[in-house]
């Protein structure tokens, strides 16, 4: 009794089996049945349609993703020609009948997934402009602390050739082909000194020396005398804190400067004087206008150099 049962079950697991394959079977067959009947377009390398009669040309395809699409069969001639079928994006049939037709518009089911894929570039030019980077030049009649802008920057203009692919109606990329110069861009231009900055400077530069430091008619000329026309301005020979401005007995109207490092200058027989005690000045102030005050026999600057009380040779710290 338990053998038949058995029997019976292999019985039913055969059938089942069986009709296992044969599904399986008719899958595999209807797959290549569908597989074989079909044709995808390809046009400049991108599908563009899905047809059961294979094309002999494809014309153009263009965006919004619609392609014309020429096909030719059952006899038919390349003048007189029909689609017979097409098949969407999933895959159903759209039949077309025995139609004669020229061409056939494929469109794109939705916007996200077209069918089609139309390829279009477009070549444009526009004007824009441009910059250049700013040029520097290093100057040796400029201190290396100094800098000056000698010419301002411009815009140039020129012109851009870009090309641009468009898939289905849409920017896919951007690429320039070349860029032509118009009007040419200006730099901008500044100078950069390259000279050391001397610590001391003469108080006048354009100056005819009329009277070196040292012994003169029985006595110490404590400086130099530098002769200028009167009114020539008279610069701060370095930084420093004013410690006496204006009339001054033989030095006649002057100014001394204390530099803080045990160095005072001054600067005697001046017309006016341009600061007042107390003031801080830099380097090439102006701190008064030359003239004649005091003891002094004609136009000059008295140029006076001190290390604390002691008159030095103001060569000793500047050239002159
Ligand atoms: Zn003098």
């Amino acid at each position: 009794m338990i053998k038949v049962i058995n029997s019976l079950k292999n019985s039913y697991k055969r059938i089942i089996i069986i009709f296992a394959a044969v599904v399986i079977l008719a899958a595999f067959a209807g797959e290549a049945y569908k597989n074989r009947s079909w044709y995808t377009v390809y046009f400049e390398n991108q599908p563009v349609a899905v047809t059961r009669v294979k094309p002999k040309k494809v014309y153009e395809a263009y965006g919004n993703a619609k392609a014309k699409l020429y096909s030719e069969g059952k006899g038919f001639s390349e003048d007189n020609i029909y689609i017979e079928e097409t098949r969407t994006r999933d895959n159903s049939i759209e039949y077309m009948g025995e139609t004669e037709i020229a061409e056939a518009i494929y469109t794109r089911l939705d916007d996200k997934e077209p069918i089609l894929t139309g390829k279009t570039t477009q070549i444009f030019k526009y004007v824009n402009p441009y910059y250049v980077e700013c040029e520097y030049v290093y100057d040796d009649t400029m201190y290396e602390d100094e800098m000056m802008m000698t010419q301002e920057e411009a815009p140039g203009t020129r012109e851009v050739t870009v090309i641009e692919t468009y898939y289905n109606g849409e920017r896919h990329d951007r690429r320039m082909l070349e860029t032509n110069v118009i009007t040419e861009a200006v730099p901008r231009e500044v100078h950069i000194g390259t000279i050391k900055r001397p610590e001391y400077i003469l108080p006048v530069t354009d100056y005819i020396l009329t009277s070196c430091f040292g012994p003169r008619w029985g006595t110490n000329h404590n400086g130099i005398d530098l002769a200028v026309p009167t009114g020539t301005d008279v610069m701060a020979a370095k930084d420093g804190l004013v410690i006496q401005a204006g009339w001054n007995g033989g030095y006649g109207i002057s100014v001394y400067i204390d530099h803080g490092n045990g160095v005072i200058t001054r600067y005697g027989h001046m017309s006016e004087s341009l600061v007042s005690v107390g003031q801080a000045v830099k380097q090439g102030d102006v701190i008064g206008l030359s003239g004649s005050t005091g003891d002094s026999t004609g136009p000059h600057v008295h140029f006076e150099m001190r290390e604390g009380d002691v008159a030095v040779d103001p060569s000793k710290y500047v050239s002159y």
